[in-house]
């Protein structure tokens, strides 16, 4: 057996072996990054069926990730007997319960998309009379969190019978109302939403025992990678399937759970042997991943944490020096040097598609994936940021006022363009409709004009919208970023009569405004005109069709770019680690509570930390040869420190700031 995978260039060894060969009952493997975890699973799968005779659909393999499993199914593929394991039922949790839900012919519709949520959201707390005090996204993740620790409205009713403090009542009862009404309405619409899935397939397989027998027995020998992150219905779901022989394998590293906020929890794998007293546990310590000092400054960077079990991570490969650090002014230069870098990676032979850059935080990459746009760089933008931002409402408004500009007769984009003329979409829509337009010899935006002018509204609206209408006509000759500049003093003057009844919502609305213009004023800078940009622009949406068709094919040579959470498990020759600033990298989410702030609502400020330092250890150890981690000195107008967590990586001589 070992012959036949080291044909394969996979030579394991002792203690992987011992877990390749230990197939009955339940088995551990606690250890680093970059150990061989996943190797040895795969592995472990080749010898069931190869030596054991096991039947591949007998065996799930459950991991965190689309992504991730995606490359399991590929690392399968590429065993020698490959194609027999096709049977190997492989999948996220969510992918492989969603499976079941239709297997069982439970007929539902899915309320999945975040936008639909939120709308939803948004109208409870309406009609509940909290949109003073909360917003749809907070609530999201605190029902998430609830779901994901199995508490049903009525676990949460009684927990706030249960409290003493009146205030801490009051407040968890508007929650519970929410999450109440929520589920009601689901309910009586016939919907699932995502976490729903595997809390209805662990009732199904908790209530229905013909369908236990059946799961139970159809995936008789169970494997699950990155254990650290499940939550606790993952955690009895896998408990339940893999009764009652038991044959369950859990593979992970404390170091990496990065979805606390989820409510992932790293106890659930250090319970393991006290659940399973006869489990056996085996310790990978030899990380076959990366160079030396790239699991140096990994390792010395994750031992600030006062919360991990203590592991060895040997190296077998001889000290290189292989991490880079630069600290930029700006987003875009920090951009242009990874392109060069990127470029002359590519000339000394490294393919693209061994290059990743990893983001905190999706909105981060835009400036990047424009610059690979730009350079005609193949990429692969798997945050999906580079496509999203210029599909947000304001944005596509002003690159159609920038259309109208040029084309004074693009019905389109004048109909697109209602609110920065301090008109609601609809009026606004009702006054030019395309019939009207096509059929007449001037110019859209003449006519526009000219039945303004005629239309009976205060007299300073009048004035309004008659300057803002010239100066569209005066947009063509101007650069694109005093545009942008004369747009938003016009959407501003126009949000301000909007009347938004929540403040919080007010504020998160401001902030998102300017947020919003401050991102596209550092795109449109690079262009001299507006044509320019536009060329740029329709450029940008030829590239997210072609994406979509290259996100289907593994094989395409282009750098990834992601976020670290969706990193999990991967590896690449080459990583750029971008952004590595205090409040990007550690998140200031996770520094709220330094400044005074609340942190997050579901952890504590010292816990939140801990997980950032977790997410840039996964960052980091996902690189083989070459680490490059950057940061700038200034973001979204403000100045930056470099990240704290570059100097814990002792070995280092700290940068300037
Ligand atoms: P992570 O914690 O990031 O999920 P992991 O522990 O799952 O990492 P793998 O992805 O399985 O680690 O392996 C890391 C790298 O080490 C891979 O390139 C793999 O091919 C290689 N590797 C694993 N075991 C051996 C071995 N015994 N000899 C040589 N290379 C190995
Ligand atoms: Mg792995």
């Amino acid at each position: 057996f070992y012959q036949m995978l080291a044909t394969h260039h996979i030579h394991l060894n002792a203690q992987q072996q011992q877990a390749v060969e230990t197939i009955d009952g339940p088995v551990m493997i606690l250890a680093g990054a970059g150990t061989g975890k996943t190797t040895t699973l795969i592995s472990r799968i080749a010898y069931m069926i190869e030596e054991k005779g096991i039947a591949p659909h007998e065996i799930l393999l459950v991991t965190f990730t689309k992504k991730a499993a995606s490359d399991m199914k590929e690392r399968l593929m590429h065993l020698p007997n490959g194609a027999l394991y096709s049977q190997v039922t492989v999948g996220t949790y969510h992918a492989i319960c969603l499976r079941i839900l239709r297997e069982q012919q439970r007929t539902f519709t899915l309320l999945a998309s975040d936008a639909a949520k939120h709308f939803r959201f948004k109208m409870i707390l309406k009609q509940l009379g909290l949109t003073e005090s909360h917003t749809p996204e907070g609530i999201m993740g605190i029902i998430s969190n609830w779901k994901n620790r199995m508490l049903r409205p009525i676990d949460i009713k009684k927990e706030v019978e249960a409290k003493q403090d009146a205030t801490e009542q009051k407040e968890l009862r508007a929650l519970y109302d929410v999450y109440n009404l929520y589920e009601r309405e689901k309910e009586s619409r016939n919907e699932l939403d995502f976490d729903d899935f595997l809390l209805e397939v662990y009732y199904l397989l908790l209530y229905d025992e013909e369908a236990r027998v059946h799961y139970q027995h159809r995936f008789r020998y169970v494997l699950c990678d990155e254990f650290q992150d499940v939550s606790l219905v993952q955690y009895e779901l896998t408990k339940l399937l893999a009764a009652p022989y038991d044959h369950l394998c859990i593979v992970g590293d404390d170091n990496q759970t990065i979805y606390t906020w989820r409510a992932a929890s790293s106890d659930f794998m250090l319970q393991f042997t006290t659940l399973y007293p006869n489990a056996k546990q085996v310790k990978l310590e030899t990380n076959y991943r990366s160079t030396a000092d790239i699991v140096g400054f990994s390792n010395d960077l994750i031992a600030h944490n006062k919360h991990q079990i203590k592991k060895t991570l040997n190296v077998p490969t001889a000290y290189r020096h292989a991490i880079y650090v630069e600290v930029c002014a700006t987003p875009e230069e920090e951009a242009q040097l990874v392109l060069q870098e990127i470029q002359q990676l590519r000339a000394s032979g490294m393919r693209y598609q061994q290059i990743c850059v990893l983001t905190r935080s999706t909105t981060y990459v835009r400036t990047l994936f424009e610059h690979f746009v730009l350079h005609h760089v193949p990429v692969i933008d798997y945050a999906k940021q580079g496509e999203n931002f210029y599909a947000h409402d304001y944005i596509k408004r002003f690159i159609a006022a920038m259309r109208v500009s040029l084309q004074p007769n693009d019905a389109d984009a004048l109909l697109l363009i209602g609110k920065l003329m301090y008109m609601p979409q609809e009026r606004w829509a009702a006054t030019i409709t395309h019939e009207q337009l096509r059929i007449s010899d001037t110019s859209l935006l003449e006519r526009v004009m000219l039945q303004m002018a005629t239309e009976k509204r205060e007299r300073y609206q009048q004035e309004a919208i008659k300057k803002q209408l010239h100066m569209l006509l005066r947009y063509r000759t101007m650069k694109p970023q005093d545009v942008l500049l004369d747009l938003r003093t016009g959407t501003i003057n126009c949000e301000k009569q909007l009347d938004l009844d929540a403040k919080k919502e007010k504020t998160l609305y401001r902030e998102e405004l300017r947020e919003v213009f401050d991102e596209f004023d550092t795109s449109l800078r690079r262009f001299q005109s507006i044509d320019a940009f536009l060329q740029f622009h329709a450029m940008l949406e030829q590239k997210k069709q072609e994406m979509e068709q290259m996100r289907q094919d593994p094989t395409v040579d282009a750098v990834h770019l992601m976020t670290i959470h969706s990193a999990k498990g991967l590896e690449y020759d080459a990583v750029f680690a971008i952004g590595w600033f205090e409040g990007m990298l550690p998140h200031f989410k996770a520094l709220a509570g330094e400044q005074g702030l609340l942190a997050d609502d579901l952890l504590t400020h010292q816990q939140a930390l801990e997980e950032e330092r977790r997410l840039a250890y996964v960052c980091a150890t996902r690189a083989k040869e070459r680490l490059y981690i950057s940061s700038v000195r200034r973001y979204h107008n403000q100045q930056r420190k470099f990240s704290r967590f570059l100097l814990e990586g002792a070995r280092l001589t700290a940068p300037t700031p």
